[in-house]
């Protein structure tokens, strides 16, 4: 688990204000500061961590269990009829700031995330190696 501070640290302390949309015991979500759309919402979990797969499977549940009820509230509060979930991990993903966040981006026309896709083809022959990796992996993971 990362121990570096972020901005929302500070936020979680109150030390740094924010427009808060919901908080319960586990979970902060707040308006973004720099919205890529009308709406656009951050949901952070109050564990300190840098990464989803980092997070306590307290934590990681107390998301799951808000984030349909906080998009339904972003898409009645704008009017939007669909958004994007984002969750970058790693500076190679685009993550700014080291605690684990979801965006909730809702679409307004052509407003919201811009989305590169640059799909290639399955390898159906070189999947069961992949798959055998896989399942090795989450027999592995005591969490599981
Ligand atoms: P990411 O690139 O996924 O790490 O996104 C970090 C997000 O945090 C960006 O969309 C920022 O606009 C947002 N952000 C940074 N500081 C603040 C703040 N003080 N209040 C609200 N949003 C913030």
């Amino acid at each position: 688990m990362s121990d570096h501070e972020t901005i929302f640290d500070k936020i979680l302390a109150g030390e740094i204000p924010c427009h808060r949309v919901y908080e319960d015991d586990h979970v902060l979500a707040f308006l973004d500061v720099n919205p890529l759309s009308h709406g656009h919402t951050l949901v952070i979990p109050k564990q300190r961590g840098a990464f989803l797969h980092q997070l306590s499977d307290d934590a990681a549940a107390a998301l799951g269990r808000v984030l349909p009820r906080l998009c339904r509230a972003v898409m009645q509060a704008t009017g939007a009829t669909a958004y994007n979930l984002l969750q970058n991990n790693g500076r190679q993903a685009h993550q700014e700031v080291m605690h684990v966040h979801f965006h909730i981006i809702p679409r307004h026309g052509a407003d919201g995330l811009g989305v590169g896709w640059s799909a290639g083809q399955l390898d159906h022959g070189k999947a069961p190696e992949l798959l055998a990796k896989l399942h090795r992996a989450l027999a592995e993971d005591a969490d599981v």
